[in-house]
């Protein structure tokens, strides 16, 4: 597995590969990788001739400082981790080389970027379509892989794709999760024992809201049940459990097969996030 830092070497190599007539694939992460990553590389490697593994923690989607001294740096295991799981680069840049000079660009993609995570995280998309792009453009993969944990982040790089006309095909990858439902996720290493059994709330909960959704009740009484059972928990905070329409992200008016029920909120100090398709 080749290892680069910087973006000159990186593109040479990449240039090369391209000569050979190699599709690639990308994988954009933050590090400190679990089995949802893995199962994103999976996909990747199945796909693409080459698979490359971006690892940055992007200081321009984090909005909340404490948020980004505490996420988890991992760099040795995440390259153990991707050299058995057959990975063929890693792209690990530091902010130098990534941000040369501070940045003011910002992206503004209306209803989208407003809402759910948009809301909570104002800026956050921002950050994280400005980071994207940077990868898209030094990467220039032939497809790229996200994952469905992060649902509105899809929706806003597919937006982003379109509106660039980068000439990427885009991967959704379904969420992987522990034995236990909680959805995998970096911030999870970042939660004590006791809190990560908490943690799996945010899953019941949807289940929940689900079953509840499917025998037809309606969705008012939905959420107060879902914010009880969060908050029966001392060291839950429930963020927002929302349910909107797939395709455009509009609140959804009947819960149909185009519903995802989205859920966010703390654990402890830790942020976590998850959602399902009603089906
Ligand atoms: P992150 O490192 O958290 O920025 O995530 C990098 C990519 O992995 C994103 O596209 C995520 O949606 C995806 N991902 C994170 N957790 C999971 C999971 N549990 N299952 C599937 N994909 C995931």
């Amino acid at each position: 597995m080749e290892i680069f830092n910087e973006i000159k070497p990186l593109r040479a190599f990449l240039t090369a590969q391209k000569k050979l007539g190699r599709s690639i694939g990308l994988v954009p992460t933050m590090g400190a990788l679990h089995h949802g990553h893995l199962e994103l590389i999976r996909s990747s490697r199945k796909e693409n001739d080459l698979t490359v593994c971006s690892i940055y923690v992007n200081p321009t989607q984090f909005n909340n400082a404490n948020d980004l001294e505490k996420y988890p740096r991992t760099l040795a295991t995440d390259t153990a981790l991707l050299t058995e799981a057959g990975c063929d680069v890693i792209f690990a840049p530091a902010n130098t080389e990534m941000y040369a000079s501070p940045s003011q660009l910002h992206f503004d993609m209306g209803h989208l970027d407003k809402i759910l995570e948009g809301e909570f995280r104002p800026g956050h998309f921002s950050g994280v379509a400005l980071v994207v792009s940077k990868l898209f453009n030094i990467v220039a993969p032939t497809r790229a892989y996200f994952g469905q944990k992060d649902f509105q982040q899809y929706k806003v790089i597919t937006h982003l794709v379109n509106e660039l006309m980068f000439d990427i095909e885009l991967k959704s990858v379904p969420i992987v999760r522990e034995a236990s439902g909680l959805a995998m996720s970096s911030r999870n290493q970042r939660l004590n024992h006791e809190e990560t059994g908490y943690a799996t709330v945010f899953y019941r909960s949807l289940l929940l809201a689900k079953d509840l959704l499917n025998k037809g009740e309606s969705i008012i009484p939905v959420r107060e049940k879902v914010k009880q059972l969060c908050e029966s928990f001392p060291a839950v905070r429930l963020e927002y459990f929302e349910w909107v329409d797939t395709v455009n992200l509009k609140p959804a008016e009947n819960v149909s097969s185009q519903t995802i029920l989205l859920i966010a909120g703390y654990v402890g100090e830790v942020r976590l996030i998850d959602n399902l398709i009603v089906e």
